[in-house]
């Protein structure tokens, strides 16, 4: 349950993915809009998941299984949790490199006050800070971090690695109606976001079922607003707010392929169909999955999703 894809990514192409966390979800956050839900084990203490060797060996082997039109942008560590809570990432990045495929990697920054972890994650070619909270009250409302963790000291870590990275840095900013699209939060974001000197500011709004169901998309003219806002402060904006597409790389393993994927990226059922086409399998063993609640049906925004059920989930 390592590795997927590869998947198209606005940001990254086309970018095999890497779930560096075991399940259940372990994260330093249980943000509200997560779309891999509830946070099953809250920590800020990154701890062994994989050996190193292990990823590297799933990774080569997955490689080996996929077509020559599923050649791959960046291999990216996106997992379902927090990929720097693993006290291998550093190591197991210096494994991948043999591969000579760009290496991404998409945080939520919180453990970047911590030494190790900026070294570990400067060895990426690309990396993903996520910059939600322009404070303590909006952080605890909207990330809802491990209570060890400092506000303040968050903020000295991304600025810290920002200061040192070489490779390209972007932010990501999740706009959530009611929560954080009032133009005083867009301002305050925009002065944190244009101390990291980003290449790019993404923002994005959520386009899939959020872990609260309260959540709501932001209208359009705040996400107009805050591309205003940042791009005043000289900020590269791009909003990330459409459907990102279909195409999925596959292995001819439809459990493999489906249950790797949807364990860090809910699948609407239009991608699903492509996937189930691809595999050559039919209908029936979603509908297993289903009957054995390993997976689950949601619908969001008038479209139905398919997304992993685990017996723990809170
Ligand atoms: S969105 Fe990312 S940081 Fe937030 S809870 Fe989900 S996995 Fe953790």
């Amino acid at each position: 349950m390592i590795t997927f894809g590869p998947v198209s990514s606005r940001r990254l192409g086309k970018s095999l993915g890497i779930n560096n966390i075991s399940h259940p979800k372990v994260c330093s956050y249980n943000c509200i809009y997560c779309q891999v839900g509830k946070t099953i084990r809250l920590t800020a203490t990154p701890e062994t998941f994989f050996e190193p060797e292990i990823i590297f060996n799933e990774v080569k082997n997955h490689l080996t299984h996929l077509g020559p039109e599923n050649f791959l942008d960046y291999m990216t560590f996106v997992a379902n949790g927090e990929p720097t809570l693993d006290i291998n990432l550093g190591q197991t990045i210096r494994l991948l490199k043999k591969l000579e495929i760009p290496i991404a990697i998409i945080t939520n920054g919180s453990l970047l006050s911590d030494k190790s972890v900026r070294k570990d994650v400067q060895l990426a070619d690309w990396v993903s800070v996520k910059v939600d909270s322009p404070d303590q009250h909006t952080w605890n409302l909207l990330n809802r971090p491990y209570t060890g963790l400092s506000f303040d000291r968050h903020i000295e870590g991304i600025l810290l690695f920002a200061s040192e990275y070489k490779g390209f840095l972007c932010t990501e900013t999740m706009i959530l109606k009611g929560v954080n699209d009032d133009t005083g939060m867009f301002s305050k974001l925009a002065g944190i976001i244009e101390k990291l000197h980003p290449q790019k500011a993404y923002l994005s709004i959520p386009t899939r079922p959020p872990s609260v169901q309260s959540v709501e998309m932001p209208d359009i003219n705040k996400v107009n607003e805050v591309c205003r806002i940042f791009s005043e402060k000289q900020i590269r904006t791009e909003p990330l707010i459409g459907f990102e597409g279909t195409d999925i790389g596959y292995t001819g393993n439809i459990y493999d392929d489906l249950l790797n994927i949807i364990a860090v990226h809910p699948l609407r059922e239009d991608a699903l169909r492509i996937l189930l086409y691809q595999d050559k399998a039919d209908f029936s063993c979603i509908e297993s999955l289903i009957r054995q609640k390993i997976i689950n049906v949601v619908r969001y925004n008038g479209e139905k999703y398919y997304i992993r059920q685990y017996s723990d989930q809170i």
